[in-house]
C-alpha cells in the first residue's frame, strides 16, 4: 500500500490541487497530519477536498481553534484572525466534520500519524531534543509527525539521533529515504499551503511501508493565485506575503 501523507493544508485549495495532481496514480490511500484549515482562503473547498479522497485525518491545533476546542485567544493575533475569519465562513457540516476530526497519535498501516510531538498533539518538535522523547516512544518504526511546516525529520539508532533535511531547489522534486531496520524515524512531509522551510513549494510525501520507502515531494504551484484571493477576503498582509518565501 502507498501512502499519500499530507499535513498543515491550511485552506490553501490552489497548492493542494497542484499537489494532488502531480501525486496523481502514484498512491492507494490518503492520510492528513491536521491544519486542514487557519491561514488560507479556502477551507470549505479544502475540507471537500480531504472528505472526497477519503483520507484518514487527524486534528491539528487549527482545526481546534477554528471548531471552538481550543482557545484562539492562544494564537498570535495574525493566526486568530485567520482563525474567526474560518470559523465565520465554514458551513455546518465541515465545522462538524473538523470538530470530530480523532486526535493523534493515529495507527496506519504500519506507522503512526502525530500532529505535533508524539505525547503532545500541540509542541513543535524543531529539534533533537525534541524529537528524543517521540523516537522512544514510537510503537511503529516510522511517526509521521506535522505541526512545524518544516519538511525532513529525525531518526534515532541505538543512541545516535539525527537530523534530516533536504537542500531547496527549484522545479519539482522527490529525494527517497529508505527506511532501515535498526533505525526509528520521526517524518515531517512538510506542509501543502504554507511551507515555512525555505522552500515555497508545496511539500508532501509518499510512503510504501511494505517496501521501506519514504519520497518526499516538492512541487512548484502558482502562489500569486493565492495570494490574490487572500487580499480580496481581507487576510492579514504577512500570511499574504510569508507564502512567496516560504517562511
Ligand atoms: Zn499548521
Amino acid at each position: 500500500m502507498r501512502y499519500l501523507i499530507l499535513s498543515d493544508i491550511h485552506a490553501n485549495l490552489t497548492a493542494l490541487d497542484t499537489a494532488l495532481e502531480a501525486a496523481k496514480g502514484q498512491w492507494d490511500k490518503t492520510v492528513c497530519l491536521g491544519d486542514l484549515v487557519g491561514y488560507g482562503p479556502d477551507p470549505n473547498e479544502v475540507i471537500d477536498r480531504v472528505r472526497a479522497l477519503g483520507a484518514l485525518t487527524i486534528r491539528g491545533n487549527h482545526d481546534k481553534a477554528v471548531s471552538g476546542q481550543a482557545d484562539p485567544e492562544e494564537f498570535n493575533p495574525m493566526a486568530r484572525n485567520a482563525v474567526l475569519w474560518t470559523r465565520e465562513r465554514l458551513r455546518a457540516e465541515n465545522l462538524e466534520y473538523i470538530e470530530k476530526l480523532p486526535k493523534g497519535p493515529v495507527a496506519e498501516g504500519g506507522f503512526n500519524m502525530v500532529h505535533g510531538a508524539f505525547h503532545d498533539e500541540d509542541e513543535y518538535v524543531f529539534a533533537p531534543e525534541q524529537a528524543l522523547d517521540g523516537l522512544l516512544s514510537a510503537p511503529t518504526p516510522a511517526v509521521f509527525f506535522g505541526h512545524t511546516h518544516i519538511q525532513g525529520g529525525f531518526t534515532l539508532r541505538g543512541e545516535d539521533i539525527g537530523v534530516l533535511r533536504f537542500k531547496p531547489t527549484t522545479g519539482k522534486r522527490s529525494s527517497t529515504l529508505a527506511i532501515e531496520p535498526d533505525m526509528t524515524y520521526l517524518l515531517n512531509p512538510g506542509s501543502i499551503g504554507q511551507p515555512r522551510d525555505g522552500d515555497p513549494r508545496a511539500a508532501f510525501a509518499i510512503a510504501d511501508m511494505e517496501k521501506q520507502s519514504v519520497e518526499f515531494w516538492r512541487i512548484p504551484y502558482d502562489i500569486e493565485n493565492v495570494q490574490k484571493r487572500m487580499a480580496e477576503n481581507g487576510l492579514p498582509e504577512p500570511l499574504i506575503l510569508r507564502l512567496s518565501f516560504g517562511r
